[in-house]
């Protein structure tokens, strides 16, 4: 199938929406990173959305609404925490997982009882929900596995000749996906993914805010994990990613002795000045660097890197989230200079 590229002009959006109310896959702009959307209520276009991906089959789509109430349609035994935390942190990057209603197929929920919910901040996907009137399931835009899409060509790289259109909204504000939390009980957050949305953000409405063990760490595949999605290789690029632990100058030492062809470096904003070999670089603040992880991981494919080595990245703020993607991409492989 052709894949049609739409803008974010109201008529547009009008036929994104037919097209999602028809039970096809449209790529669409979120303010953390592209998603592809599809009817949530619907099993079948939810497979498509597996097939376009090659998403494994047991691993969960978050459902995306535009008002709080319609989390009642397709969830129960929702906490009180739960609107809590709406109330605070929504619109935006924050996706929280409960009871599951039967509108929801086991196709969207992965085979489980349970369902995560966001309603996102960005206008034109907000736009495209209240349209389509039905709540859209949106993984990121991207093939399984490789690095997120944060503009409508990431999507299109990807996603062509496979979905049926792609509306661009320009680029992504946020850059990494979003927080993704389920509760343990009724005054304790479980952190699941850290995403835009801190620990220290959590802190402020729910009294006890846990970091998940994957968040962290490798998880087997076999072993029982909180969110399907631990388990699974992700966000790399071809390239051979590797994350140095230390400081600049141990970090020019250890490229200067392994700088064999396509060797790159992902650095800081603030080394780029004096510093010898290939490279691109990510920003200087938490922020920066989760508006361009992705789309630097993907630009160095285009150069033919073979190997990158990243400066490891503050843990502050949003910076837990970018170096939970970074030591996915690098398949665990940290080190210490
Ligand atoms: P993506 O769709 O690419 O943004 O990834 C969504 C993430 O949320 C994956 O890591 C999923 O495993 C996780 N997730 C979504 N729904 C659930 C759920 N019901 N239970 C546990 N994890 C979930
Ligand atoms: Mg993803």
């Amino acid at each position: 199938m052709d894949t049609l590229m739409l803008s974010s002009s109201e008529k547009d959006l009008i036929k994104a929406s037919e097209l999602l109310k028809n039970g096809q896959v449209v790529g669409i702009p979120t303010e953390t990173v592209y998603g592809l959307g599809a009817d949530a209520t619907n099993p079948k276009a939810v497979r498509e959305i597996f097939r376009a991906k090659g998403r494994p089959m047991d691993n969960p789509l978050i459902v995306h609404i535009s008002k709080v109430d319609d989390a009642l349609k397709i969830a129960k035994n929702i906490p009180q925490i739960f609107f809590d935390l709406a109330e605070k942190f929504w619109s935006g990057a924050l996706t929280m997982i409960v009871p599951k209603k039967d509108i929801i197929p086991y196709e969207t929920s992965g085979g489980l009882d349970t369902v995560g919910i966001r309603m996102p901040s960005h206008p034109i996907a907000k736009r495209l929900i209240e349209l389509s009137g039905v709540p859209i399931s949106a993984p990121s835009a991207n093939t399984s596995g490789y690095p997120s899409p944060t503009t409508a060509q990431h999507v299109l790289h990807d996603m062509n000749g496979k979905i049926s259109a792609i509306v661009d909204g320009g680029e992504c504000s946020v850059g990494v996906e979003s927080t993704v939390i389920c509760f343990d009980d009724s005054n304790t957050v479980r952190i699941l993914r850290p995403g835009y949305i801190t620990p220290q953000d959590l802190q402020t409405v729910a009294k006890n805010v846990i970091l998940d063990k994957g968040i962290l760490s490798e998880v087997n595949a076999d072993e029982k994990v909180s969110s399907p999605g631990m388990k699974y290789k992700h966000y790399s690029p071809t390239a051979d990613v590797k994350i140095l632990e230390g400081n600049l100058n141990s970090f020019i030492e250890y490229v200067s002795k392994h700088n064999q062809d396509g060797v790159y470096s992902l650095i800081f904003e603030s080394d780029v000045k004096n510093f010898p070999f290939k490279y691109l670089s990510y920003g200087d603040s938490d922020l920066e660097h989760a508006q361009q992880i992705f789309s630097k991981l993907r630009e160095l494919d285009t150069l033919n890197a073979k190997v990158v080595y990243v400066r490891k990245p503050n843990l502050d703020g949003v910076g837990l989230a970018v170096y939970n993607r970074l030591i996915r991409a690098s398949a665990f492989e940290i080190i210490k200079l």
